[in-house]
């Protein structure tokens, strides 16, 4: 086996054991605080609740643990046969071209999309059926997916045509183009996302009434212009409450779900809201916009030196030459450093979550933001009782009860 091909899977494997273990340490210290609600909680969540939460995250770890390792097997079969075998195929049907090219990648898509898609719906039908979380019908389900593949076909596929022309046709730092056009894309796709495919998803409704006078005076307070407040009908999907702010500027709305508007309280929602809010007063989605844009920037530039070398199709026992192939072996070994640089971005955002925490504290107060949690915490059955690794390799908000004791600190 070619020595960079023996790497990769060394690498895969070596980190897929890591979650692996990760993932039982925080089994094993959720059941081992099972039959016992941490002192902080005593007040606010009964003991069936606490347990509710803790056969929820054992249940989706286990769930995780399965579709972890269906991932590394598929890793395995991709690089050691599927790749070669499609782009040997439709290198039998066609000649070389940019249409050849996108054949190969849309079979290997396709591929991996109905691979994932059992486990998916046992995810979503089964178990968050099981704990009352789901809404979604079988129909709903796979419309969704249908829509959501469309989407990938209407959107991708000119956008990897061109990318694969870049790279045939200009000379020099082709990646550079990929990049520009690929940054305007970004910051353009939270309002289009908003305006465009949102809708056709869930209905979006301007809030009226008491709250959103009362919200509308704490955007005020805090100095923040908006395109508005709306409701989005996520019970339709899932019981889950939720809110979140898009686009940049003026442009920018705040969306709470209906599920978030049915369960909390007036001051709770206002806590979820300031906490929003600071979110946009330390500018964490305008940073977050920045290092997305330098790390695209970082990543292309492997990319597209990968993709010219002559190693790459040998290094990974490939047998067969395509464009298409390149790229696909380029991105995936540039994507051999991404769990670290996750680890690195899951702390920036854990730390973002104190400083908008401390914001919300400073506009309405800890009370109603630690209930507001408490209650998030319960309805989302999220455990009380982390594993500390787990949290550091996993999580992007920092766990409730750290976050209260902050909030109360
Ligand atoms: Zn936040």
């Amino acid at each position: 086996m070619p020595t960079l091909l023996l790497a990769y899977l060394v690498l895969c494997t070596a980190w897929w054991a890591f979650e692996f273990y990760v993932g039982r340490r925080q089994a094993a210290c959720v059941q081992r605080y099972r039959d016992q609600v941490p002192a902080a909680f005593a007040q606010s969540v009964t003991l069936e609740d606490h347990r509710r939460s803790a056969d929820y995250t054992r249940d989706r770890l286990r769930l995780d643990a399965i579709a972890s390792i269906v991932d590394l097997a598929v890793t395995f079969v991709a690089l050691l046969w599927a790749l070669d075998f499609v782009t040997g195929l439709v290198s039998g049907w066609m000649a070389p071209s940019i249409a050849r090219s996108l054949a190969t990648l849309g079979i290997l898509w396709l591929c991996s999309s109905l691979l994932s898609l059992p486990l998916s719906a046992v995810r979503d039908l089964g178990l968050e059926q099981r704990y009352g979380f789901n809404r979604k019908t079988p129909g709903l389900f796979l419309r969704d997916r249908l829509k959501a593949m469309l989407l990938t076909v209407i959107i991708g596929g000119p956008l990897v045509a061109g990318i694969l022309w870049a790279l045939r046709d200009l000379r020099g730092p082709w990646w550079v183009y990929v990049w520009a056009a690929l940054t305007v894309i970004m910051l353009a796709a939270p309002t289009v996302y908003v305006r465009v495919v949102a809708p056709w998803f869930n209905r979006f409704t301007p809030l009226d009434g008491d709250l959103a006078a009362r919200l509308e005076a704490l955007l005020v307070r805090c100095g923040f212009r908006s395109d508005g407040l709306f409701e989005m009908d996520a019970s339709r999907r899932s019981s889950r409450g939720n809110a979140f702010f898009v686009g940049f500027g003026p442009t920018k709305r705040i969306v709470l779900f209906d599920t978030l508007l049915e369960k909390h309280a007036p001051d709770e929602i206002e806590a979820i809201v300031a906490h929003e809010l600071g979110h946009f007063k330390h500018r964490h989605t305008l940073t977050g916009a920045l290092r997305g844009i330098v790390s695209l920037f970082a990543m292309l530039a492997v990319v597209g030196w990968l993709c010219r070398q002559p190693w790459l199709l040998p290094g990974f026992g490939m047998r067969h030459a395509d464009p298409a192939l390149a790229l696909l072996l380029g991105f995936m070994l540039a994507s051999a450093a991404s769990p670290v640089f996750g680890l690195f971005g899951r702390a920036i955002s854990r730390r973002h979550e104190f400083q908008a925490d401390d914001f919300a504290r400073s506009m309405v107060g800890a009370a109603p933001m630690v209930s507001a949690l408490t209650r998030l915490a319960r309805d989302n059955a999220s455990t009380l009782t982390p594993d500390p690794l787990f949290s550091l390799v996993h999580d992007t908000h920092p766990p409730v009860p750290v976050r209260v004791a902050h909030l109360l600190a």
